[in-house]
């Protein structure tokens, strides 16, 4: 497969010299754990205390890895990476909430980025997170099968009733709609709602798509069980296929708990199961759409390469290519000059709602062997050809 990823010129070609040297400056801190690990704490700190830090995480990491404070904010992004053929996934970051309110505010929430997508070629899919729709304990209860008391009952008959009101919007309106994978604890419960779902509404094609943890060893036996059910009562299969990200969680809790840790045995078990997913979804891409949420540079090609096999077209509606956004443009923008379709999750909500997701980038920038080294070299790369060395 031709090697695009080092184009290091389509890959910056929206950053100007001084983002290009902020982003720089920030993946430099980023690549130092202890400051990491002290920022984090400190800003957790500064936070709860109601310091006035808002600004600094700003003109930081949340300008480089977010959208905005809120949709509108995000639209300028949205139409700026248009132009080179990157689409926008808007997603509404804030995690951890444990309030009816909040849940029903997310609801509304997803339903206006479904409303956005639906107006913008740009937006492609809306996404929501299980534990944005309900809580997180409930959904461990459920997937444990073990017996609630009456209130818990209607609270899980409306988390069921607020999947069930956005994947029929998204349906009506013809809005693709990722819905991303959580905690294993938790994903059972979700696991079989999201199901339930595309049984329901992805009976013409892929509108409901359930996220596949594929760092989760047992995550390809279930992509095969769910096919031959979807293959016996007929509908399309959705599906989002990552790597994962609570991997130190996951391997705490097992060890806490005394129970087999669910992820692979290693990285290099992770990316063959990875890549494997990836080659039994292109092999049934009869029933099957894709969305390969991967930073990956050997999966990206080889979703490429077996396209290319098998004489997909690049721009084929069932493939899907995602990063998110702030890190990876070299693979983004290389995908959408070459004409594949590429969207980058875009995450808004107010600064402090979104400190889980950017406390999760800056430790996984730092714990993901290699991801950090591989932005800063590509943006040294890029400094260095625009000062013409
Ligand atoms: C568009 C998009 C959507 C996403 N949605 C979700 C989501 O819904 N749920 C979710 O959990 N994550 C999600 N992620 C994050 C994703 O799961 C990964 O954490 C992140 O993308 C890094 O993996 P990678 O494939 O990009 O590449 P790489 O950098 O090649 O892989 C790093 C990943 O490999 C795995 N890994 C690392 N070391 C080991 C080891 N020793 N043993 C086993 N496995 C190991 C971990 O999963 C780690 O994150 C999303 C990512 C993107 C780009």
């Amino acid at each position: 497969m031709e090697k695009i990823f080092n184009n290091t010129q389509v890959a910056f070609a929206l950053k100007s010299d001084t983002e290009l040297d902020r982003a720089y400056f920030l993946f430099k801190m980023i690549d130092n754990q202890p400051l990491v690990r002290i920022g984090t704490a400190v800003t957790n700190f500064a936070i709860k205390a109601n310091l006035p830090v808002e600004g600094l995480i700003r003109a930081t990491v949340f300008d480089h890895f977010c959208g905005g404070v809120n949709e509108n904010d995000c639209l300028s992004v949205v139409d700026k990476m248009y132009t080179k053929g990157v689409s926008s996934v808007l997603d509404y970051s804030v995690e951890g909430k444990e309030e009816e309110e909040q849940f029903d505010a997310a609801l509304e929430m997803t339903l206006k980025t479904i409303e956005f997508a639906k107006e913008r070629q740009a937006i492609p899919f809306a996404v929501f997170k299980p534990t944005g729709l309900g809580r997180l304990d409930l959904y461990e209860k459920i997937g444990e099968k073990q017996t609630l008391t009456p209130e818990e009952k209607a609270e899980w008959d409306r988390v069921v009733a607020r999947f069930d009101f956005v994947c029929g919007e998204a349906h009506k309106k013809n809005v693709a709609l990722l819905i991303d994978a959580e905690e294993s604890w938790m994903q059972e419960a979700a696991d079989e709602l999201v199901t339930d779902m595309m049984r329901k509404y992805n009976k013409e094609k892929a509108i409901v798509f359930n996220t596949l943890q594929m760092y989760r060893w047992d995550r390809l036996v279930y992509l095969k069980r769910l096919h031959q059910e979807a293959i016996k009562e007929g509908f399309y299969i959705g599906m989002k296929l990552v790597r994962g990200a609570y991997m130190e969680k996951e391997n705490e809790r097992a060890i806490e708990k005394g129970y087999p840790t669910p992820i692979c045995e290693s990285k290099e078990a992770t990316d063959k199961n990875y890549d494997a997913a990836v080659l039994y979804m292109i092999e049934n891409l009869d029933m099957m759409s894709i969305f390969a949420g991967t930073h990956n540079e050997e999966s990206s090609y080889t979703l490429m390469k077996l396209m290319l096999e098998r004489g997909i077209k690049n721009n084929d509606d069932r493939i899907w290519f995602g990063q998110l956004y702030g890190m990876s443009d070299n693979i983004s923008y290389n995908l959408a000059a070459h004409g594949y379709n590429v969207a980058k999750y875009l995450p808004f909500g107010p600064v402090k709602d979104v400190m889980p997701y950017l406390i999760r980038r800056a430790e996984e920038n730092t714990s993901v062997a290699g991801q950090t080294s591989r932005e800063l070299s590509m943006i040294k790369a890029e400094r260095n050809r625009r000062k013409g060395k």
